[in-house]
């Protein structure tokens, strides 16, 4: 296990970054995720950074000072080139930041001028200076899993009420590949995607028009960290090395286009208009604290494949990490009306781990490459809260009820917005709000910061 708890995590650190200290700041000193920023500078640059408190700190800034000596830091490193780092070797560069910011360390708290080039504060995604966040990464490749049974279950019931889920699924993280080119950072519009729907009655014509389902899916990114030679594979025991961190994903879906798309050779067209990510790498190293059990299997289900089935990781494998979706149309923000939270899940629910994720990614001898995106699929639970996508939270069926109810899926319930309007699914205007954030007693509370994203109307011939 690469990851320990050590003095980092310690709760009675604290920062002269003031901001970090408020105990509902989601980058207390014991975070430091990974972020890029786009400089506002005349060659606009690229530059990484570790967010603290309302700032970012740009490393090649303490580079430049001398003050990342000793620490292996490269200087004009991006995410990327960091995601290929021994994970001792990250570490290193963790601690001396947790020194350089902890509250009794002067070597950057007194010296102005450094601290003026170096410490940028943010409001929200944006600098004083105009300086942007970035992708935390550029991923060259992206794959998306499936990985929750509830969530698999309650779609699967809505098509297949009587054979919900697939004899595989309990052996296999079933998964395909997305396309890396549509992922885009937190607040970037969508555009309404557009498409072929199912015809109305069997041997019809198909439909064709603006998404009119169109539905988030609320899932954890795992960054990929080294990569694998082709023909060679990860064990389970190694997988853990090769991940960087987390970040919070919103795999957009347009459930008409895919209704009809998805067989036989699974999502295409429904997924890949546009998926969004938060501007922060959580790393391992700081989640170290917030580890437990891979959820317990029911009982008669079988036991992973070897290749899969490792103690550690059966022990350790999971993450506690809270996860909620918010929703503000237009006409609320108009009203200047706040959010409202329309589920609450956890990330421990998980049927698979991330690191089992990896170990079947490339088993056959895939290989994976620094940076690459892995999505955990939606992340649901068995209560309706808890259900990380519109298709599965309006839905009237609820196959962990006493007994099933398993509606097909068109009799939905709408959720009430305070401005009276209702939704079954996403309207134009509408903004969706992803967080994320690990709490555990003895520990300082970390976050994910947020994933969001407006849609935006399309009309047939744009
Ligand atoms: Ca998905």
């Amino acid at each position: 296990m690469p990851y320990a708890i050590d003095e980092t995590h310690d709760p009675k650190l604290t920062s002269w970054v003031e901001s970090a200290n408020d105990p509902q700041s989601d980058f207390p000193i014991q975070n430091l995720p990974w972020c890029q920023v786009l400089r506002d500078d005349e060659d606009e640059s690229l530059q990484t950074g570790v967010r603290i408190g309302s700032c970012v700190v740009i490393l090649d800034e303490l580079d430049e000072a001398g003050m990342l000596e000793g620490t292996g830091w490269i200087y004009g490193a991006d995410v990327e080139v960091i995601s290929e780092l021994d994970p001792a070797d990250r570490n290193v560069i963790r601690k001396r930041l947790s020194q350089l910011l902890s509250a009794d360390c002067a070597d950057l708290r007194d010296n102005s001028d450094l601290r003026e080039r170096a410490v940028i504060e943010f409001r929200g995604d944006v600098s004083e200076q105009g300086d942007i966040l970035m992708l935390p990464v550029f991923p060259h490749d992206y794959t998306d899993f499936y990985a929750s049974i509830t969530h698999a279950t309650n779609v699967g019931s809505m098509f297949r009420p009587d054979n919900p889920l697939l004899p595989n699924y309990k052996h296999i993280p079933i998964g395909y590949h997305g396309r890396a080119s549509s992922i885009v950072p937190s607040g970037t519009h969508i555009k309404r995607p557009i498409g072929q729907q199912a015809p109305a009655e069997d041997g019809g014509s198909p439909a064709f028009g603006p998404c009119k389902l169109l539905d988030y899916e609320m899932e954890m990114g795992a960054i990929i960290g080294r990569g694998n030679e082709l023909g060679d594979h990860v064990t389970i025991e190694e997988a853990e090395d090769h991940i960087l961190g987390l970040c919070i994903l919103n795999d957009w879906s347009a459930r008409d286009l895919q209704k009809w798309e998805y067989v036989p050779l699974g999502p295409f067209l429904a997924k890949n208009f546009a998926s969004t990510v938060s501007p922060y790498i959580v790393t391992m190293e700081a989640l170290a604290p917030f580890r437990c059990p891979v959820a317990e299997r029911a009982e008669g289900d079988p036991q992973p494949l070897p290749y899969m089935f490792n103690e550690q990781n059966q022990k350790q494998g999971g993450f506690d990490i809270t996860l909620e979706v918010w929703i503000a149309s237009e006409k609320m923000r108009e009203q200047g009306m706040e959010p409202i939270r329309l589920s609450k899940g956890n990330f421990r629910d998980m049927y698979w781990t991330i690191a089992q994720m990896v170990t079947h990614h490339t088993v056959n001898g895939c290989n994976l490459n620094p940076g690459d995106l892995l999505g955990s699929g939606t992340v649901s639970g068995t209560t309706r809260d808890s259900r990380g996508s519109l298709l599965e939270l309006t839905w009237d069926g609820d196959p962990f009820a006493e007994p099933p109810v398993l509606v097909p899926g068109t009799q939905r319930t709408p959720i009430k917005l305070p401005t009276g309007e209702e939704r079954k699914f996403i309207a134009d205007g509408d903004e969706i709000i992803m967080k994320a954030y690990c709490e555990r007693e003895g520990y300082r509370r970390i976050g994910f910061g947020e994933c969001r994203g407006i849609i935006e109307p399309r009309r047939a011939n744009t």
